[in-house]
């Protein structure tokens, strides 16, 4: 399958390393028409104001989110899970695009120490996970499924179509976030 990785800043070649090793095709997408070619797409982590300025300026901002609506698979990891996001609960303020019912403080994990790694549970198997400098999701509707917790909150949650990770799976070696995105949410998106 074609997996889109938003191509605007931010760590896009890792993710699409991590797309090639489990056996897909990574695209990166900048325009509205290579959007249009890939099955799901990836907001990688960087720095969520300018990935959200940069989408404006190309269109893909209105346009993802009307194929958000529509059912398209999206997979927000950190500065991509503030882009998703419904709101920044701290300041300053910015516009986010409402796809995901959660609420995340900018810089929360990872402060004081640039980055930091735990081994979290993620489906019965322990998995390395790494902050920088992450969001963290403050507040969080009823119809989020939880699928990775750390300490008080939740680190990777979905719903329905969208998911999120306050973290970077694409810079491990363990490709199972990535495998739980194309898998359950991208084949099974295609099916329909
Ligand atoms: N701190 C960044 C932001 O708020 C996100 C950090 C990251 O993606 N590693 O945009």
């Amino acid at each position: 399958m074609k997996i889109g990785v938003l191509a605007v800043q931010g760590d896009i070649r890792e993710h699409a390393n991590m797309i090639e090793k489990i056996g897909h095709t990574p695209v990166r997408v900048k325009s509205i028409e290579t959007l249009n070619d890939v099955a799901g797409l990836i907001i990688p982590g960087g720095e969520s104001t300018t990935i959200s300025k940069l989408m404006k300026k190309t269109g893909l901002w209105e346009e993802l989110k009307r194929k958000a609506q529509e059912g398209f698979p999206i997979f927000g990891t950190c500065a991509g899970m503030i882009v998703v996001s419904k709101g920044i609960a701290n300041y300053p303020q910015q516009e986010t695009m409402g796809l995901i019912d959660i609420y995340v403080e900018r810089n929360a994990y990872g402060r004081q120490v640039f980055s930091f790694e735990e081994i979290l549970s993620f489906q019965g198997k322990d998995i390395k996970v790494t902050f920088i400098r992450a969001p963290k999701i403050v507040k969080y509707g009823e119809n989020i499924e939880r699928l990775i917790e750390f300490k008080d909150a939740p680190v990777l949650v979905r719903q329905d179509n969208i998911l999120v990770a306050s973290f970077h799976p694409e810079i491990e070696d363990d490709p199972s976030v990535h495998q739980y995105f194309i898998e359950q949410m991208v084949a099974k998106k295609q099916v329909k």
